[in-house]
């Protein structure tokens, strides 16, 4: 909790006895208590509350826009839809991962150092990934390019070409692969028909599951170090 910075607003209301009610609105918290609320009374609540105002937080935009909390060791981050802690490097100024940490020296603790090593990472991996799936369910491509998306994960051109977020690096196998096929599903049916969904379906049963974590995760993952 101690990361989790918010505005709070207290309202107090004659026509409440007892009962404190919270409420998130942006990153806002908003106290509905009693006329005569005591400071031992709200921070108990807060104390109590703390997972809770937490989670609400993170839920909203505003939080998730704003990612500059997550570069210092300790904090967490998402990588092929593991949680790693950030944790010093300090032999080398490498940056890599092990046993769910990611080793980051000092030098590289910042936005810019992280993402260079994400997006060299998504370079190394994802077209390689989109070569697999296209030689195992025959699809052919003109051209594949990563791209800083902010607004969307892929895209695909009448001109067979496909754009991929370098940000599927932090999804799930699983998850980036349903993307990936959406994508080359549109080589064959460039629209969201029937036709569409069911060649998805075919290559990817789990395709409403993976829609599911995006809708979930989605907007934390796209602003991930901007
Ligand atoms: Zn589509």
């Amino acid at each position: 909790m101690a990361d989790i910075k918010y505005q709070l607003e207290i309202i107090r209301s004659k026509n409440r006895h007892k009962t404190i009610t919270l409420k998130i609105k942006n990153e806002r918290l908003i106290v509905l208590a009693p006329q005569d609320l005591t400071d031992k009374q709200l921070n108990d609540v807060l104390i109590k509350k703390a997972n809770w105002i937490e989670k609400q937080l993170k839920k909203t935009a505003n939080y998730k826009n704003s990612s500059s909390h997550i570069i210092a060791y300790g904090h967490q981050v998402f990588y092929q839809g593991v949680l790693l802690t950030l944790a010093e490097n300090r032999a080398s100024e490498e940056i890599f991962i092990s046993e769910a940490k990611l080793y980051v020296p000092a030098i590289s603790l910042n936005k810019e150092a992280l993402y260079t090593w994400y997006r060299g990472q998504a370079e190394l991996k994802i077209p390689s990934r989109v070569h697999t799936l296209c030689e195992n369910y025959q699809f052919s491509l003109a051209n594949l390019h990563l791209k800083d998306q902010k607004k969307r994960w892929g895209s695909c051109s009448s001109l067979k070409n496909i754009n991929l977020s370098w940000r599927l690096i932090l999804l799930p196998l699983w998850v980036s692969d349903y993307i990936i096929i959406h994508e080359l599903c549109h080589l064959k049916q460039p629209n969201h028909s029937p036709e569409f969904w069911s060649l998805v379906a075919k290559y990817c049963p789990k395709y409403q599951l993976a829609k599911q974590y995006l809708k979930e995760n989605e907007t934390a993952l796209i602003s991930f170090l901007t």
